[in-house]
């Protein structure tokens, strides 16, 4: 451990500090890293210089910006260290509002909060904790998704430090085959400490779009299922389910939060078949860009238990919603600790993601025609109830892979649990993400987030 320190204690910024590990709070305390040292850095730099060192001392490293991963895929133990780079907070936009440079400790807030005093849109995804690139590296999910494409559609440059802490700067022309590793699957194949992405210049006045929580009771269960299934969604639109505790009286319930880019009217014309059912709540209007996420911000909390689970979906079944209901009952019931238990599905347009599938493999994500992406989240804080946990995530995860309509299960990276098999978390891209991992990391120094090998 005290190798690498020794390498690099005089050469790092002073705005870098080592901090105790007991600081280093994450989203989930399930499976966390237990590292010897967190480094919290200041300077872009000092990230190939601590890499470097690694290397040379061959110590382990994880690289955290938001902490919010909470796959049980680390390693990292008392020898390792975290690289913490949520310091890194620079954004700069251009002077036309079309490009927008930020550092990698960037969260979704940040940026969508510097877009809006920018009079301008960035396509990033729906929460505010979570840190842009660490959603972007592996696919991004977004609410305009429709519009733009996906986080990775918006990268125009990247800057790296490899696995041998080189820094590099790589667009989709100066290295064609690493810039498609690292859309998809990132955080094998470099640290990413800056980014240029696409920005969309839009004063405030036209930034909205109506959205809101609609609140159905459980016995319309199987009814809201098939709509959704039923209803294709439009460029402009996107949808969450949920199963939670109601924010009226805590208790359980199924909560719909349709998305639409323009008016009232129109939002409620294409969600028709959802609203017809008979909500017994609805809190929709139309909102400005800068408060869409806030709806989400509770699902922001740090620390619990959350060992989640997570399937990706063509179709959703009525009957099969009704067991993973029936499942959530179960164990929401079982522990009064459990009760922000959630289950989460988040449904997207596929019209502009599945276009730029005809783009011929520009980017490593495997699933740009997934509709829906369910994870079942069990929220707890005693490590007694951690079994019982994983056998209610690991049952609604089966009772959705067998009604999911793919030819074989797909678990988005950013929302696996670590358990699936490999070509699970990387489809069809896996075998050419093996061979790249062997060039560009031949010693696998970029190995705790769902490694390749
Ligand atoms: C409350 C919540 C809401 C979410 N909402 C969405 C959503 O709307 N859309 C979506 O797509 N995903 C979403 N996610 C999943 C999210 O994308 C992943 O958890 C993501 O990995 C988090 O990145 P982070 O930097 O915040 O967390 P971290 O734990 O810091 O990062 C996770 C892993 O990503 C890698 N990583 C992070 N930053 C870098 C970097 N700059 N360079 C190289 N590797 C890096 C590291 O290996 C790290 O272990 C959500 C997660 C949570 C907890």
């Amino acid at each position: 451990m005290r190798g690498w320190m020794d390498l690099v204690k005089n050469t790092l910024s002073s705005k870098t500090s080592i901090v105790c590990t007991g600081e280093n709070q994450r989203w989930s305390d399930y499976a966390a890293p237990t590292p010897g040292a967190v480094v919290v850095v200041g300077d872009e730099n000092d990230v190939a210089k601590i890499i470097t060192a690694a290397k040379k001392t061959n110590t382990p490293f994880l690289i955290q910006s938001g902490a919010n991963g909470w796959a049980d895929t680390f390693t990292l133990n008392s020898q390792g260290i975290i690289i913490d780079i949520s310091n890194l907070k620079t954004i700069t936009f251009n002077p036309d509002k079309s490009q927008v440079t930020f550092q990698a400790g960037v969260t979704n807030k940040d940026l969508i909060d510097a877009a809006w005093d920018n009079n301008a849109r960035v396509s990033a995804s729906t929460c505010n904790c979570v840190s842009v690139l660490g959603a972007t590296l592996g696919g991004g999910l977004s609410r305009t998704q429709g519009v733009y494409g996906m986080n990775i559609d918006q990268l125009i440059s990247l800057s790296i430090v490899d696995a041998d802490g080189a820094k590099r700067t790589i667009t989709p022309k100066s290295d064609r085959e690493l810039w498609w590793a690292l859309t998809g699957a990132g955080a094998n194949f470099g640290v990413v400490t800056s980014a240029t992405y696409k920005s969309y210049a839009m004063p405030q006045a036209e930034n909205t779009a109506w959205t809101g929580l609609v609140l159905f009771d459980q016995s319309k269960l199987e009814d809201v299922v098939a709509a959704i299934d039923a209803l294709t969604l439009g460029p402009d639109m996107q949808m969450d389910l949920y199963f939670t505790a109601s924010p009226v009286d805590g208790q359980p319930t199924v909560i719909v939060l349709p998305f639409y880019l323009g008016t009232e009217e129109v939002g409620r014309e294409k969600f028709a078949s959802i609203l017809d059912i008979g909500p017994t709540l609805d809190t929709t209007e139309v909102i400005p860009y800068n408060t869409w996420n806030t709806a989400g911000d509770p699902f922001c909390a740090a620390g619990g238990r959350k060992p989640s689970y997570t399937v990706g979906l063509k179709t959703m079944e009525p009957t099969a919603w009704r067991n993973v209901w029936n499942e959530y009952i179960a164990f929401f019931n079982s522990y009064e600790e459990a009760n922000l238990t959630t289950i989460l599905t988040e449904c997207y347009s596929t019209a502009a993601t599945a276009a730029s599938l005809k783009d011929n493999g520009t980017s490593s994500y495997p699933f740009r025609d997934i509709k829906c992406h369910a994870i079942a989240i069990p929220w707890y804080t005693s490590p007694e109830i951690d079994s019982d946990a994983l056998q209610f995530g690991q049952n609604v995860r089966s009772y959705l892979i067998d009604s999911a309509g793919t030819k074989s299960p797909s678990s988005y990276i950013n929302f696996a649990h670590g358990d699936e098999s490999l070509s699970h978390i990387y489809g069809s891209s896996l075998p050419k993400l093996q061979k790249l991992k062997r060039k560009y990391d031949p010693e696998r120094r970029l190995n705790q987030w769902f490694p390749l090998s």
